[in-house]
């Protein structure tokens, strides 16, 4: 049997994505939540073809380097329909963005601020808010954000040197299970407003981030249901204003799935092992970070109909290296086999090392 070698796993796992599937996640997304912009987060996935997807369908980017910057400038995204909403960014990062047309930053400190307004002169800042994020499967951990008063001094203090107090932002924490986590930083947010608005400060821009959630053993809450309480929330403001949302891994993740090979079996005192070409460090990275509550759907070519519970790891010396137990699998799994890992396409190819010398993924189109 020839097998096509784009999609020939013995040189190494690969991930395929799906166009289509992308541009039906955006469709989704937008319907779940009208009028409001979204700023695909680029670092969930930066495939050329993804990106290329994406602009093609109407989706802005927002970005965390000017690494991504070029990226997807070079794709043929305007600096227009880019938004930098690392609140930290060294003052190269700064001004090389604002160099190259980007004139949205996100703030969460004075400093920050300080930093902008010297390396980016008369741009529009937005103030990160802080945000619960805690329920989310793949927590924020807290490491951003100013709280209502912060943002109020943030956005003054803008107007101040000269920047244009431009908006607020919020990120729920990613693969959020909870459409109400939406509810208490739009309650925030509208506070924040009625503030500013007595100073004499109107904003222009509110944006919900990301955090919604992709599919992945199990279903999850459809978009729509974040979408009412997004809506409610901003029916609420003091006044309208232009709304954006920073979605990732709802976009892509259900888009992508991973083929590798089983490298080979092992029946150990712990149970049956699976040995895989593809493994944490090589696109599976997000098992850790979720410490284990990430669960993808994973089948085998095999399909035999007695099954048998494997432990599945990758081709590395390490044992962080692994990414599923007890996953029922055909009895008489072997050397040679394909696993399928689905909703694959997001948190994936990005983290992917060469660790211990095995080739990280090859990520293509179809
Ligand atoms: C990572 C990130 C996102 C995307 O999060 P998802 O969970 O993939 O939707 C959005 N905004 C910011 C600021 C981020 O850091």
């Amino acid at each position: 049997m020839t097998v096509d070698p784009i999609v020939d796993t013995r040189t190494g796992p690969v991930l395929q994505m799906r166009a289509d599937r992308i541009v039906a996640a955006l469709d989704t997304f937008r319907a779940a939540f009208p009028g409001v912009r979204p700023f695909y987060a680029t670092k969930c996935n930066t495939h050329p073809g993804v990106l290329r997807t994406l602009h093609d369908a109407g989706s802005g980017f927002e970005v965390a380097s000017f690494q991504e910057i070029e990226t997807l400038t070079g794709a043929g995204v305007r600096a227009e329909d880019l938004i930098f909403s690392n609140p930290v960014r060294a003052r190269e990062q700064t001004a090389r963005a604002a160099a190259a047309g980007v004139h949205r930053f996100s703030v969460d400190s004075v400093e920050e601020l300080h930093r902008v307004a010297e390396e980016a002169p008369g741009s529009r800042v937005y103030a990160r808010l802080i945000s619960g994020g805690q329920d989310s499967v793949v927590p924020s951990e807290g490491k951003f954000g100013v709280d209502a008063t912060g943002a109020v001094r943030l956005l003054l203090e803008a107007r101040e040197l000269g920047l244009v107090p431009y908006g607020i932002t919020f990120h729920m924490g990613s693969q959020m299970l909870d459409p109400a986590a939406l509810q208490q930083p739009l309650r925030d947010v509208a506070g924040i407003m009625d503030r500013l608005l007595r100073a004499g400060v109107r904003l222009e821009m509110v944006d919900i981030g990301g955090g919604f959630p992709a599919a992945y053993d199990e279903p999850v809450p459809p978009l729509a249901a974040f979408g009412r309480v997004a809506a409610a929330g901003l029916a609420d403001l003091p006044y309208p204003v232009e709304v954006f949302a920073e979605p990732g891994r709802c976009l892509v993740a259900e888009a992508g799935t991973f083929r590798c090979r089983v490298i080979g079996v092992a029946e150990r005192p712990s149970g049956w092992w699976a040995h895989t070409n593809l493994g944490v460090f090589h696109g599976l990275m997000e098992v850790l970070e979720s410490g284990g509550h990430l669960h993808y759907p994973i089948h085998d070519t095999r399909g035999t109909r007695l099954r048998r519970c494997y432990h599945l790891t990758g081709p590395t010396c390490d044992s962080q290296d692994t990414f599923a137990r007890d996953v029922l699998l055909s009895a008489d799994l072997r050397e040679g086999d394909e696993l399928l890992i689905g909703s694959a396409g997001a948190y994936t190819s990005v983290y992917a090392s060469r660790f211990n010398g095995f080739p990280p993924p090859r990520v293509i189109m179809i």
